[in-house]
């Protein structure tokens, strides 16, 4: 039996920011996974400038930066936006490419050595309000003052301490990565491209095509169900599908050759319950996941971590005992809990945005395509400051409400 403050359960994104952070707090800290180097996963391949703003709370933007794709650093520069088949913007890049196995392995190896990285899987657990058993395959057990469940989706552990994971909404969007070219020699114009659809029935949020490392990534997030014949298709010619969906992207990319194998994968969202629980704290998925289209899995994996380990666990250390109402602390955290409501209901409404047929989300859909018109016309004419403003969070509110009102 090995001792220790902290067993993390799960040494992927948000297991290892944990164990980077309290490691190097100098928390007695053991990290569990069965993974020596985290695997290729089809997950988050980029970060953009809100996620990097969390990521820097947590003390390790620069253990991660170098290990990214900076698109404002790469051709121009300038990341074009498409609406209905018609270029509207260009801006600045923001946006940090990097494949999910990368990302996770350059935050471990930022965790420092004082960190004991346990090679297997966590099988057993018992919690309570004092300590904490957890048992590996590999028969060797930990005995800790706090375990923090960072999974992902499996469920098994969660089970065993009567933690229910709930389906709020299966298969809510898939995603397709892989890596294109221009079919003829030379470079794409644009440094990174987000091309929304031009069509409501084609179940699309939107494409991006962004640099990693020497490639062009394009990742496209559609609302469809696994057994659509339109994901045989783009599996069989993904390039031949990607016109077909979306006629006018050859006018900004040309012809393009699709590069390497194309990853699908689809997402549910689900949240867990019963886990207000002595000893034992949820982050990341093994929490509640997110929608791959809404884009804030990863902030909200950023946020949990960075409370839970700034803020929540010094705390908790201060006195003896791990009860339930100490753990509660974190969930009813408004920086954890407001960010999580945020994440699920953007969800929701991009995909309603994305595909919902009526007045209220057509009027919502011109006037977004309005105000992103009139962000890159002020841009062209220089009026940068104009351009922010139209663009900001009081400006996308009021562009809603309208189409709410409407
Ligand atoms: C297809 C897809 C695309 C996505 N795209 C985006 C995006 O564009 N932007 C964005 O912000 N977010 C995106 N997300 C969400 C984001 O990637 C996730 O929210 C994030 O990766 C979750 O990290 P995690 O550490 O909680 O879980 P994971 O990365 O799943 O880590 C779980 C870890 O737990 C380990 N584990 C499991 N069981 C055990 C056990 N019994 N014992 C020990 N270890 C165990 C696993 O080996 C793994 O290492 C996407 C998700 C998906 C599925």
């Amino acid at each position: 039996m090995t001792d220790t403050d902290v067993a993390i359960i799960g040494g992927g994104l948000a297991g290892s920011t944990a164990a980077a952070m309290l490691g190097r707090a100098g928390v007695g800290t053991i990290l569990i996974d069965p993974h020596p180097i985290y695997p290729p996963d089809l997950r988050c391949e980029k970060l953009d400038g809100g996620q990097l703003s969390i990521l820097c709370k947590t003390g390790l933007a620069d253990a991660i930066l170098p290990a990214t794709t900076f698109d404002g650093s790469t051709r121009d520069g300038k990341a074009w936006v498409a609406r209905f088949g018609h270029l509207i913007d260009k801006r600045p890049g923001g946006q940090y490419g990097i494949l999910y196995d990368d990302l996770v392995n350059a935050m471990r190896a930022a965790i420092p050595p004082s960190v004991p990285r346990m090679i297997a899987k966590a099988v057993g657990l018992t919690v309570g309000d004092d300590r904490q058993q957890v048992s590996l395959s590999n028969g060797t057990s930990i005995s800790a003052r706090l375990v923090v469940l960072a999974h992902g989706p499996s469920v098994a552990l969660k089970d065993q301490v009567g933690i229910q994971r709930t389906v709020t909404s299966p298969c809510h969007s898939i995603t397709a990565a892989f890596d294109i070219k221009p079919a003829h020699a030379g470079a794409f114009d644009f440094a990174a491209l987000t091309y929304y659809p031009e069509r409501t029935p084609d179940r699309m949020a939107y494409l991006t095509l962004f640099p990693i490392r020497t490639s062009m990534r394009a990742n496209l997030m559609v609302y469809r169900t696994m057994d659509d014949p339109w994901l045989r298709d783009i599996r069989r010619d993904p390039g031949r599908s990607l016109f077909a969906l979306m006629p006018n992207l050859r006018r900004l990319t040309g012809d393009i050759e699709v590069v390497g194998p194309i990853k699908i994968r689809p997402a549910d969202l689900y949240v867990s319950k019963g886990h207000r629980q002595a000893g034992i704290v949820l982050v990341g998925d093994a929490f509640a996941s997110s929608c791959p289209a809404a884009g804030n899995g990863t902030g909200k994996v950023f946020n949990d971590v960075e409370r839970l380990c700034n803020i929540h666990i010094p705390n908790w250390f201060m006195s003896s005992g791990m009860a339930a109402d100490k753990i509660a602390q974190f969930y009813d955290d408004p920086v954890k809990w407001g960010y999580d409501e945020a994440a699920a209901a953007f969800a929701y409404q991009l995909r309603s945005m994305s595909i919902e047929e009526g007045f209220t989300w057509s009027l919502q859909r011109y006037l977004r395509f309005i105000a992103r018109g009139a962000i890159g016309s002020a841009r062209r004419l220089g009026m940068i400051a104009i351009a922010d403003r139209v663009a900001s969070e009081e400006w996308t509110q009021r562009l809603r409400s309208l189409g709410d009102r409407a």
